[in-house]
């Protein structure tokens, strides 16, 4: 019986193992595989994590607030692991730790096209922004980066190959329409909020100034589809929301631990069937 699961604090409101467990039965394989919340404290994480193959698993996800410390026990790690220092998917070929980072092909299976050659905006500089950037840079996308701290941007884009963006001030955002991509990688928008009109004030990006020709990609998922998607989708903008890259960051760790191409339709109405009744957004 292959054991799968999904490691972090607080964990039960977690979408994956809905997504997966219906992904597992599309394949064929809810007879045999199972997929699990685990609620784990930072303390006990490196020995959870190490008693994981004798128990019978052969992969686990890994979210907030583990995902560097998952790098950091592993024996063996992928270059895109290495390079954004976090790792999401953990396996255990022979009892050995390796990790996996899909929070970065994830969000690139996301898109509607290959980003090489785009003019992107990345908003945010915390754990998944650093996922998002790296992965911008080596497809040959030409990455500018805004924080609300601008010290953290100025550190990501000089150790991963972006440029430190210069939009107009919070509030206004007309400059975020000089890019093909714009992507919402902060907090704003997460969970019940939805990211109300005054929170998105604090970005420096008006949903009214994307339209047609622009693509905007808002990780933050919540309860519902967030204000900044539903008013650039309004605009005319071609919007993947956090589902999308939620279930593209899944399909990619179910791939690595079966060997099988994951259904992704499936998995995202698993990952939506909840929308409206869970209250906080998680891996
Ligand atoms: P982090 O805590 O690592 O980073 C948070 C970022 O948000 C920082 O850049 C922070 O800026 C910024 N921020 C927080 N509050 C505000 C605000 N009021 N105005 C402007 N910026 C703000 O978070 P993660 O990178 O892990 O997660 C970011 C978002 O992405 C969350 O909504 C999360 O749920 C989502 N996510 C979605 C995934 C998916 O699969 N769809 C996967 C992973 C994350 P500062 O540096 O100034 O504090």
């Amino acid at each position: 019986m292959p054991r799968l699961a999904v490691l972090g604090q607080p964990i039960s409101h977690s979408r994956s193992p809905a997504m997966q467990a219906a992904a597992l039965a599309e394949l064929g394989l809810a007879a045999e595989w199972s997929y699990e919340a685990i609620e784990v404290a930072p303390a006990d994480f490196e020995a959870r994590v190490r008693g994981l193959a004798a128990g019978g698993f052969v992969g686990a996800n890994v979210t907030v607030p583990h995902k560097v410390a998952a790098l950091g026990l592993a024996g063996e790690a992928s270059e895109a692991a290495r390079a954004i220092g976090a790792a999401n998917t953990l396996s255990f070929p022979g009892g050995r730790i390796a990790a996996e980072n899909t929070d970065a092909t994830g969000f690139l299976d996301s898109l509607p096209a290959p980003p090489a050659g785009k003019r992107a905006l990345v908003l945010g500089a915390g754990g998944s922004a650093r996922a998002v950037v790296w992965a911008l840079v080596t497809q040959g996308a030409d990455v500018s980066i805004w924080n609300r701290t601008p010290e953290r941007a100025e550190r990501l884009a000089a150790e991963l190959g972006a440029s430190v963006a210069t939009p107009d001030p919070p509030g206004d955002g007309q400059g975020a329409a000089s890019f093909d991509l714009v992507v919402n990688a902060t907090t704003v928008g997460m969970g019940t909020s939805r990211g109300s009109a005054a929170d998105l004030k604090s970005l420096p990006l008006r949903a009214d100034s994307l339209n047609e020709i622009h693509q905007l990609v808002d990780l933050a998922y919540g309860t519902a589809e967030t204000e900044l998607a539903r008013a650039a989708r309004a605009h005319g903008a071609t919007v993947i929301d956090g589902i999308e890259v939620l279930v593209r960051q899944g399909a990619a760790s179910l791939r690595i631990w079966t060997g099988l191409e994951p259904p992704i339709d499936v998995m995202r109405r698993a990952a939506t069937a909840t929308w409206e009744s869970s209250t906080a957004p998680d891996t």
